[in-house]
């Protein structure tokens, strides 16, 4: 048992062992003390997001609930499919593809193994005055990462910044149903509103 940020980790020998630390991991796949380094993607650049991304990573109990940084290169057909105070929602192609952990028999043991989803259909949103030279936008992801944990139960992937407008997004879940928008509609200005 080790702690980070005052919160136990439990080990479990069922979910295998860290090749990092050789102590059994935390989760299916996943050891929370060595794993949100080495299983995300930095951007380099810009410290304020990678900040932010690391503070989300430690506490990621799950390999599938880690965000990351998503290079513009690796979203393809950005198509937009939404617009309205809350800013402008895309559907998107991500070619790296959403994480998953695959179970694997072993004669009588269950190996657990991370993998992905060959390429997957995301949303993304634009954040707020992200196109400005300043941090706002992250106060506006912090806020809808926490909006996840409460009530919206979208899964977000991570953040990403457009090549050409050099506006921020967030990459979160796609739904494929046509109230989708008006849920996201509904979810955001109801964010906003506690934001501003
Ligand atoms: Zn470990």
């Amino acid at each position: 048992m080790r702690n980070i940020n005052h919160c136990i980790l439990y080990r479990e020998p069922k979910y295998g062992k860290c090749a990092c630390c050789n102590e059994d991991n935390t989760n299916t796949a996943w050891c929370q003390s060595c794993d949100p380094d080495i299983a995300t993607r930095w951007t380099i650049r810009n410290k304020n997001i990678d900040d932010c991304l690391k503070m989300f990573q430690l506490r990621s109990k799950k390999y599938e609930s880690v965000i990351e940084w998503i290079p513009f290169d690796r979203l393809l057909d950005v198509k937009k499919i939404g617009k309205g105070g809350f800013g402008s929602v895309y559907s998107a192609t991500w070619l790296d593809g959403i994480r998953k952990v695959e179970k694997i028999k072993d004669g009588d043991n269950d190996i657990y193994k991370r993998a992905r989803e060959p390429s997957s259909i995301v949303a993304l949103k634009t954040l707020t005055s992200s196109k400005e030279n300043n941090n706002y936008f992250l106060n506006e992801f912090k806020g809808l990462m926490g909006c996840k944990l409460n009530f919206a139960k979208l899964a977000i992937y991570g953040i990403t910044q457009n090549a050409e407008t050099k506006e921020y997004l967030m990459v979160f879940q796609y739904v494929n149903n046509g109230v989708f928008i008006n849920i996201l509609k509904k979810i955001f200005v109801h964010l906003h509103g506690r934001l501003n």
